[in-house]
């Protein structure tokens, strides 16, 4: 009888087996239901043999298997493969949580999987029909079927606006073969204005497209604003003639819904699927199995998307390819950039990691032959040019409330040509903390190791890091003074100072809080798009990838906190929000500018920024890590430990310290430090460092260490392995 050796999401690093009475190889991949303690569960088959390490009269047999939907293929578990062994994670696990929620149940799926620019057609055998043999008194199927008899093609959204059981009904008439699903094909009326490519841009489309159906890993480095977008949208536009899938990784938060617009607007024919955290599950699963059965053919995604399978696929695009949200930060610490690479040179395809500030990690691979750069050095909007960039030097300049003489005079002059601003602090809240002057107090969470935030307009502290709140205390808890003051500024404050400054300017706050309602964003963006509003002021929100044609000035404030940071990745991160905001300005017809106060206006971040010289300031870095042995010319991987009990948490690290050094040849090993969040959410947080020059050896070393790691459960902390880690 064969065995099946079956993925599921339990956290030890094994496969499980049970007996069925038939299945094959071609059952690989496959969803299967099995029972698991008094529990049935669902996985995936991995594996068929004849023999396994259980004692056959142990083993169980599985409920079922799921056939109605295609297996995973082989390339796809060899990805999931890759990446346990690369991250060190429970394979079950990692297979598990890559799949849509749906997809986990222990239910078998719908096949009938529609996205919403599809709808319905009448079918041959529909036309036949005659309406009068719907009961006049069901108001709504006939409703339907004129519609469906007048209209070419009814689409999901359509029928959804007619009532919420329309689908329903439309979905039994598919069954009976009366309609047919089919995609619109878009209107006339939208106009598609396809760019003449600049020469840059022209170049480098030649270059990839010259050798798609081979492995290689592009860098697309163009300043803000040079028309990357046109570049993703031609090389898609050559996958769509060659039949083959493309998938686009995008960042978290932002520019899922734009890019979407943008894609839809050029292929107007084509079927795109997006799946962001935004879905809800059988949206997601939706858009899985139209990638997964190739009926998609642009998968535009988030961190997760890497996962989703796709038989046609034939090229990769990472946008913002330096963005750290391609990088997961609890659980599987994977890096999705990092493994659509993998992907790519498994499948032998091109992948394109677009940026106008790479990672350093990636501008080292260019430099070092790994990848191939492509330039777009100039804006691609005619007569539009990189913004000139100043600092305001506050140490001799007049402030009020945190403006400069200088800024408040240039926002002045700004509002009465009516043009717009952006007022750039990337720190939400009204104030950092809350201080006593007298005793020198300050309020902080309980739960972790920070200060909590002055938010004045709720009357609230808040910590930023568990969400914890309470409200002013009336006097010093420690010395009873009444006069407690906020101590430094967020984008509350400094709202509230440029209305003091411009009482009849329309503004507009951007963060967390101010766009926390579902779609507040979007007509936040279009009343940005209509003119009116006159200043912005906002968090890191701001700084990606909008288009906001009037806006001719940034202002950047309160970033002078990250210069001196302990964190060795903190300089090239400000950089890359800096010359994101920055390129906000000027992108159109309206010359921009940019001024930034700061203390330090000699600082070498601050002189590349006014260039917009990137390599440079990534040169100088680059030697800097060199100096001191940091990433990318070392590999790190991070040992993270919690617990509610520090000692515990040292003791463990202190052990697996202790093991570590058994077998360590070609890795170091650092001592266990409390981790940048000391405390957070209650818990206790330590972690210890291991690097090596080599990949090779520290992937030997950490397959051992991990073994042996797991031996060690009398300390009774978590620990996970964070492989790559960019926060420490
Ligand atoms: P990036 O993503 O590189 O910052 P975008 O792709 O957003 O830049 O392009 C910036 C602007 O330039 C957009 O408004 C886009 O429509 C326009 N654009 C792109 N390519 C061209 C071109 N070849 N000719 C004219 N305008 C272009
Ligand atoms: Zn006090
Ligand atoms: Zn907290």
């Amino acid at each position: 009888m064969p065995i099946l050796r079956v993925a599921l999401n339990i956290p030890v690093d094994t496969l499980f087996d049970y007996i069925a009475d038939e299945a094959d190889e071609n059952d690989i991949g496959l969803r299967v239901c099995v029972p698991f303690g008094k529990k049935k569960v669902t996985g995936i088959i991995l594996d068929i043999c004849s023999d396994s390490d259980v004692p056959l009269e142990k083993l169980k047999y599985i409920i079922c298997i799921f056939r109605e939907i295609p297996p995973l293929s082989s390339e796809l578990l060899a990805l999931l493969r890759f990446c346990s062994n690369y991250y060190h994670h429970p394979l079950g696990m990692v297979v598990m949580n890559s799949l849509p929620g749906k997809i986990r149940n222990n239910k078998p799926v719908s096949f009938k999987g529609t996205v919403n620019h599809t709808g319905f057609v009448l079918t041959e055998a529909g036309r036949k029909i005659d309406i009068a043999t719907i009961p006049s008194r069901n108001t709504l199927k006939r409703r339907l079927w004129t519609v469906l008899q007048n209209e070419q093609l009814l689409t999901l959204r359509q029928a959804r606006d007619i009532s919420p059981r329309a689908v329903t009904i439309l979905k039994g008439w598919l069954d009976k073969g009366w309609l047919e699903e089919a995609i619109e094909t878009g209107s006339d009326s939208i106009k598609k204005i396809v760019p003449e490519l600049t020469e840059e841009q022209s170049v480098a489309v030649a270059a990839i497209t010259d050798k798609f159906k081979q492995f290689e890993t592009w860098l697309l480095h163009g300043i803000t604003g040079s028309g990357k977008t046109e570049v993703y949208l031609r090389l898609i536009d050559r996958a769509l003639k060659e039949n083959i899938q493309t998938l686009v990784l995008i960042p978290e938060i932002s520019l899922t819904p734009q890019l979407e617009t943008v894609f839809r607007n050029r292929f107007t024919a084509s079927r795109i699927v997006s799946l962001h955290s935004g879905l809800n599950d059988t949206e997601r699963l939706t858009g899985w199995l139209q990638a997964q059965q190739g009926r998609a053919d642009i998968i535009l995604g988030t961190r997760l998307a890497v996962f989703t399978p796709a038989p046609r696929l034939g090229l990769i695009i990472v946008d913002e390819e330096q963005d750290s949200s391609f990088k997961q930060q609890d659980g599987l610490r994977y890096s999705a950039r990092d493994l659509a690479i993998f992907r790519a040179r498994q499948m032998q395809i091109p992948v394109v990691l677009g940026s106008a500030t790479p990672s350093l990690e990636t501008y080292y691979n260019v430099l070092s032959g790994k990848y191939r750069c492509l330039r777009l050095s100039s804006r691609a909007v005619r007569n539009a040019v990189l913004p000139p960039v100043e600092c305001i030097d506050m140490r001799s300049e007049k402030t009020a409330d945190g403006l400069s003489a200088r800024l408040i005079h240039a926002i002045g002059k700004c509002l009465d040509r009516q043009l717009q601003c952006l007022i750039f602090i990337n720190r939400r809240g009204y104030a950092p903390v809350l201080l006593c002057p007298s005793c020198g107090w300050a309020a902080v969470c309980q739960r972790c190791s920070s200060r909590l935030v002055v938010h004045l307009q709720d009357k609230r502290l808040s910590c930023h890091h568990c969400g914890h709140q309470e409200y002013f205390p009336r006097a010093c808890p420690q010395c009873g003074n009444q006069d407690m003051i906020p101590f430094g500024r967020g984008t509350q404050r400094i709202e509230e100072a440029l209305a003091t400054q411009f009482p009849l300017a329309r503004i507009q706050r951007i963060d967390r809080d101010s766009i926390r309602r579902k779609n507040s964003w979007q007509t936040i963006l279009q009343a940005i798009h209509r003119q009116e509003i006159d200043i912005l002021v906002g968090t890191q929100l701001l700084a990606k990838g909008h288009d906001f044609p009037n806006l001719a000035l940034v202002g950047i404030l309160g970033s002078d906190r990250s210069l001196y940071s302990t964190d060795f990745r903190a300089g090239e991160r400000l950089f890359t929000q800096l010359m994101q905001v920055a390129g906000r300005a000027g992108r159109a017809a309206v010359s921009g500018s940019v001024l930034v106060q700061t203390e330090f206006p000699r600082h070498p971040l601050y002189q590349a920024l006014r260039q917009h010289d990137y390599d440079v300031l990534a040169e100088s870095m680059l030697a800097e890590r060199k100096m001191a042995g940091f990433p990318p010319y070392v590999y790190q991987a991070l040992l993270r430990a919690e617990a509610h009990n520090l000692t515990r948490v040292l003791d463990f690290l202190g052990a697996a310290q202790k093991i570590a050094y058994s077998h360590h040849a070609g890795v170091e090993i650092f001592d266990p430090v409390p981790a940048y969040m000391a405390r957070l959410k209650g818990m206790e947080r330590a972690h210890l460092l291991v690097q090596s020059r080599s990949r090779g050896k520290l992937q030997s070393f950490l397959t051992r260490w991990c073994e042996q790691l797991s031996a060690l459960t009398a300390f009774k902390v978590r620990w996970v392995l964070d492989v790559d880690p960019i926060e420490f």
